[in-house]
């Protein structure tokens, strides 16, 4: 199938072309049809799968139809967070350079009279996230009667962030004569009931089961022994033994993201910090830096961890290993992106057990075990002893990881050099909460899994409560409060402001 084939006009193939691309992936030969036509989508796609321009190319052809009217939008695309919003947008310049349609990007963080002096030429598209979307509404600058298609994408994501109910909001205030298009990488059941509610017979297409991680990505986990020093110290072992010339580096707290950046750059490396807390500016600066090669390592929290695309990324690095299994998915695909081979390595401690186990029980797979030189024969292939009698349904046990080639490990170039990191001692490597022969050892309601307390601590129709929404305070957040005591994660960061 080429993309001649798929309807599309010379305008958009000319800019395809020129974008490299001379094979429509899956989902775009599936979808880009479909939506030519007219029909509602329910898209069942992770990132990485060219699934943004499996809605924009057709977009743009049905929009180079008309004119937009001033605040009279014709379409809106729906993003959870600003970097997803202004990766689709530098894809409508990308993919429209050949068309005159106006787009307008409606994130946090930016200057309202900007966005709205743009609104008022008359936008062709809005690329919105749903708080900043419906600010510019209820400020009545915005009139959303003349939408056309309205693409809903990442639901997964606007669910897990709590944005459901704008998106409810948003989609009652359109016309109800319109095309919509859903993409998430997973169908779940309040997803589905969402486009129960607000499609017309849609088109499901699927390219990709759910939550599998891309397979051109060569993982490895390997358990460091002793404090956040000796953790830092592993990184940056990690970085010099495996020779890595960039990276993307998650960590879960935004407390870490600052004290790992500085780091590395005390170490001499070139590293930027990018966390949910800074202003929008500054985000849009360090991505830019890290895009344009102005620094090789991006220390970053999960802000940055979907669908950001970082062309010829080559590896990622979770300092942390992400608490909620998903997460692991999602930070992973920042590599090997678009055909490209790619490396994730995790360094986890002896307490994060439970969430390896987590995670490889999603993949259905187990994450390879690697020593690292210079790290002390930590015995990883020694992995705890629930891994080693296998779960049901989990992954199947791993043979021991080829030892990684034995680069000469390099001297550290710090400015103040650390104190030496206490030797490790070899030891049988057991998650704390099993016992000697890798029992669980907690009570049951401990261990059941975290969507296992989730449901049963909210029932189907009732959304947990998520705090921390900036300066715009959903719908859903008027309702009565649940209180969620017996859920000890921390909550996951909020990138939406
Ligand atoms: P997405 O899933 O939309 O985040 O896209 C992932 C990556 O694939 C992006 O870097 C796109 O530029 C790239 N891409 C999209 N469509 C194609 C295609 N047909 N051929 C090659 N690369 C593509």
């Amino acid at each position: 199938m080429t993309f001649e084939e798929l309807g599309l006009s010379a305008a958009v193939l000319t800019a395809v072309t020129d974008a490299g691309y001379s094979i429509p992936t899956p989902i775009q030969t599936q979808a880009i049809p479909i939506v030519l036509q007219g029909r509602d989508i329910i898209g069942c796609a992770q990132t990485g799968t060219g699934k943004t321009a499996s809605f924009v190319l057709p977009m743009l052809d049905v929009l180079a139809e008309g004119r937009a009217r001033a605040r009279m939008p014709r379409s809106l695309i729906l993003e959870p967070t600003r970097e997803l919003a202004m990766q689709v947008a530098e894809n409508f310049t990308k993919y429209g350079k050949n068309l005159k349609l106006n787009k307008a990007l409606l994130i946090g963080g930016l200057s309202f009279d900007d966005q709205d002096k743009i609104i008022d030429r008359g936008a062709d598209v809005l690329i919105a996230t749903p708080g900043r979307l419906l600010d510019h509404f209820e400020r009545g600058r915005l009139v959303l009667s003349d939408i056309k298609i309205f693409v809903i994408d990442e639901a997964d994501r606007m669910l897990d962030m709590g944005f459901i109910p704008d998106v409810e909001r948003i989609s009652g205030l359109l016309p109800q004569l319109r095309q919509t298009l859903l993409f998430s990488a997973t169908i779940l059941p309040e997803i589905r009931r969402l486009a129960d509610r607000f499609m017309i017979n849609p088109k499901e297409i699927s390219v990709a089961p759910s939550a599998t991680p891309v397979d051109a990505v060569e993982q490895g986990l390997t358990i460091v022994h002793g404090d956040d020093k000796a953790k830092r110290h592993a990184l940056r072992t990690l970085i010099r033994e495996r020779a890595m010339t960039g990276a993307i580096i998650f960590c879960n707290r935004k407390k870490s993201v600052d004290i790992v950046y500085k780091s590395l750059s005390k170490h001499g490396f070139t590293a930027a910090g990018l966390h949910g807390d800074m202003s929008q500016p500054a985000r849009l600066e360090t991505l830019r830096k890290f895009k344009e090669g102005g620094a090789q390592f991006l220390v970053a929290s999960d802000v940055a961890a979907r669908g950001l695309d970082i062309t010829g990324l080559p590896a990622v690095i979770n300092y942390d290993v992400p608490t909620h299994p998903e997460d692991y998915i999602h930070r992973i695909g920042r590599t090997a992106r678009a055909g490209q081979k790619g490396n994730a390595f995790t360094l986890a401690t002896p307490e994060d057990g439970d969430f390896v186990a987590a995670i490889e029980k999603m993949m259905g797979r187990a994450i390879p075990r690697i020593s690292v030189v210079g790290l002390g024969e930590v015995a990883f292939a020694e992995s705890s002893g629930r891994r080693r009698r296998g779960r049901p349904g989990g992954p199947s046990p791993e043979p021991r990881a080829a030892r990684v080639a034995p680069l000469r490990p390099q001297p550290e170039k710090a400015v103040t050099p650390p104190p030496p990191t206490p030797p490790v001692q070899p030891q049988p490597v057991r998650f704390d909460n099993q016992d000697a022969a890798g029992r669980d050892v907690r009570p049951a309601q401990q261990r059941l899994d975290r969507n296992d307390r989730r449901r049963d601590r909210y029932p189907r129709d009732n959304d947990p409560p998520v705090v921390g929404l900036g300066e715009h305070v959903p719908a859903f957040l008027l309702r009565p409060v649940v209180i969620r005591e017996e859920i000890h994660e921390e909550p996951s960061e909020n990138e939406e402001k």
